[in-house]
């Protein structure tokens, strides 16, 4: 086994990349959730989305520089004041979204700071992003997943950013080969268990966006786990990292053993 590379990133290029093959393939989500201290790299996948030219994006164009000035009429923002995000900002954004647009493009809701949502503003948003008003757009900015409510996890599509891909724990990506392989993998305590769980997470998101993005340097290389994960579809990965994610927001108190025979049964 190789030593894996210390410096697990998910690359700004690559996250524009995966958004920009979406937005071709017109299978964009509605409804992200942005991981990691990254904010303006949420406005440069907005401007792709957004922008008229065949561009990642072309930084030139009408709807770029709104965007870059923040002014752009589609295109609405919440942000905490005094460290929380209130209900009625919430509501705002909501009712921004059901109004009807200028032109043709989406309409687009961002959420700064997303973990200054105290419980009550994040469970307003929960219909919002289980119906969405048709051609809309969320974006959920949060620095950590560790608060965010599951129910708001399980509704969104997960993207991470460098900053929370921290370096990787070498033996705990050994130990996710092991487990993809499929065998056995034990824990001497819920510590490490929970090391194992983020690392397989990060990996198969690294996994999922190389495929879709069509580059390969998101992931350490030299583990067993590009090749089994090679061989599964992207769905599979989409599964096993969804239950994973659950598995991760239940870490406290969830049977490990249940725990990883529910991820590996979405596999
Ligand atoms: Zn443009």
């Amino acid at each position: 086994m190789r030593p894996v590379k210390n410096n697990f990133k998910m690359n700004s290029s690559g996250t524009l990349d995966y958004f920009y093959t979406l937005k071709k393939r017109d299978s964009l989500g509605t409804s992200y959730l942005f991981v990691g201290d990254n904010q303006s790299l949420v406005y440069d996948i907005i401007k792709l989305i957004s922008c008229c030219n065949d561009a990642h994006p072309c930084d030139s164009c009408w709807d770029c520089l709104m965007i870059d000035k923040r002014k752009h009429p589609n295109m609405h923002i919440v942000k905490p004041e005094y460290l929380t995000t209130t209900i009625d900002a919430v509501h705002q954004g909501i009712r921004f979204l059901t109004l009807k647009g200028f032109g043709l493009g989406k309409k687009i809701l961002i959420i700064e700071d997303g973990d200054s949502l105290n419980k009550e503003a994040a469970s307003a948003f929960l219909k919002t992003l289980e119906e969405p008003p048709k051609n809309s757009f969320i974006a959920i900015c949060v620095s950590k997943i560790e608060g965010v409510l599951p129910t708001i996890i399980s509704r969104c599509r997960k993207i991470f950013f460098p900053s929370s891909a921290a370096d990787i724990d070498v033996s705990s990506a050994g130990a996710v080969g092991d487990f993809l392989r499929g065998d056995e993998v034990g824990f001497s305590d819920r510590k490490q268990f929970i090391s194992f769980l983020w690392t397989f997470i990060l990996l198969l998101h690294g996994s999922l966006v190389s495929r879709i993005s069509g580059q390969n340097n998101q992931l350490p290389a030299g583990f067993e786990y590009e090749i089994i994960l090679g061989q599964k579809s992207p769905q599979q990965i989409q599964n096993a990292l969804n239950g994973a994610l659950t598995m991760y927001g239940a870490r406290k108190s969830v049977n490990i053993n249940l725990a990883l025979n529910l991820i590996r049964m979405k596999l």
